[in-house]
């Protein structure tokens, strides 16, 4: 069982509970001031560096706001961002089109727009860039390892080897655009501070061969995510990853760092969140069997997909902990075999939990909330709501009543 104190501050972890009592399950509270305290975390420890929030982390208004007064820039990945975070007054000239796999109309709609900072990986996607959004600056995102110790990966799938990132911004210039940078993602949840070593190698390669070869002078590496949040897996702290990747930087690039952009969203915002689920049943497959199946009304399609191959390891905490405990299989409550959130993992939960109590599932701020499905077998998509100076908002920055 895990020590909530370790995870959240009495104080807080009271105001939550006053705050969120009296509301349905399941549902996730997120506390602003969690976030606020992360930025401004993550701001000390890279004092040189630009932020872009990952929207797609949390896209809650209630964030968005606030991280547009602590002075942050966006990272976009659809057309669909785009416009919410216009639509909350923030200029074009703080967002950038990350995402490297898009239609051309939606570079268009994004150049019409206003923003001019677009990330690519490939030939069709440069040539939609260049045909329009001309003169735009892009960034060449770089592929990295698929390392087994990022507990999300998001390699493979994103980014070209060196040669080709190389092509590709000799083929910008050619092409009327603003060769600008390189940019990698080391794999979401990074427990491996050494990753970045090896990326930021590479990208000082490119640095080095396209200004000698080519005379094009690169001016920003964009670092993407991968900090961690608070889950059960231990990690370094941030200041471990900052003086280690502040010294990479240094050794690679000496006196000559270029500008530098983090693009943080879990380390931002997961350690922001609760989710709230009740026990619907608990049942054992046969009469003498050892494990209990526990089935909550929060599953897989509604705030838990990261438990995809028990990828991210929540902490979970009942109001009965402290007594006697037990293994369990814990599972959602749909109609489908793949609602299952831990299986292998051998969690432990009281053996008086009954159905109707609250199970707590903390560290969930980050890719839960609109990562859930829309009405699979009728449920509807978890609700999430945020605490914004002691105050009750809804995902559009609404007040709540209680
Ligand atoms: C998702 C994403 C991020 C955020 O990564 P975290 O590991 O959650 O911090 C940053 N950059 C890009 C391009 C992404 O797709």
């Amino acid at each position: 069982m895990f020590k909530r104190e370790e995870y959240v501050l009495d104080a807080q972890w009271q105001r939550f509970l006053d705050l969120s009592k009296d509301f349905a399950t399941p549902n996730i509270f997120i506390d602003l001031d969690t976030i606020r305290q992360r930025f401004i975390q993550l701001k000390d420890s890279f004092p040189y560096a630009y932020f872009y929030y990952a929207v797609k982390a949390n896209p809650g208004v209630p964030v968005i706001r606030l991280l547009d007064k602590l002075g942050s820039n966006f990272d976009i990945a659809s057309r669909y961002e785009l416009d919410l975070v216009l639509s909350l007054g923030i200029s074009p000239d703080r967002i950038s089109y990350g995402n490297t796999i898009k239609k051309a109309e939606d570079v268009a709609y994004f150049y019409e727009k206003g923003v001019r900072m677009f990330a690519t990986d490939s030939k069709e996607d440069l040539k939609n860039i260049a045909r329009c959004a001309p003169g735009s600056r892009v960034y060449v995102r770089i592929l990295v390892e698929n390392s087994s110790t990022a507990d999300w990966p998001l390699s493979r799938k994103f980014g070209c080897h060196p040669d080709m990132a190389y092509d590709l911004l000799v083929h910008a210039r050619d092409s009327g655009l603003t060769p600008y940078g390189i940019s990698f993602h080391v794999g979401s949840q990074q427990r491996d501070i050494g990753q970045w070593n090896d990326a930021i190698a590479k990208t000082k390669y490119l640095f080095e061969s396209l200004e000698e070869e080519e005379g094009i002078r690169l001016s920003m590496i964009n670092m993407g995510g991968g900090f961690p949040a608070h889950y059960i897996q231990p990690t370094n702290d941030l200041s471990d990853y900052a003086s280690e990747i502040t010294r990479y930087l240094e050794d690679d690039f000496g006196e000559n760092i270029p500008m530098i952009v983090f693009e943080p969203g879990r380390s931002l915002v997961g350690d922001s969140g609760v989710l709230t689920s009740q026990v619907v049943l608990i049942s054992r497959k046969n009469n003498t069997a050892l494990q209990r199946w526990v089935y909550l009304d929060a599953g897989k399609f509604n705030g838990l997909i990261e438990t995809l191959d028990e990828s991210i390891k929540y902490p979970i905490i009942t109001e009965k902990d402290g007594g006697k405990d037990g293994e369990v299989i814990l599972a959602g409550p749909t109609c489908d075999s793949a609602d299952i959130m831990y299986e292998d993992l051998k969690y432990r939960l009281p053996l008086d939990l009954k159905s109707g109590d609250r199970i707590y599932w903390l560290s969930t701020g980050a890719y839960t909330s609109s990562y859930a499905s829309v009405y699979f077998n009728g449920f509807p998509p978890i609700q999430t709501f945020y605490i914004v100076d002691g105050k009750i908002e809804d995902k559009d920055g609404n007040p709540v009543s209680r």
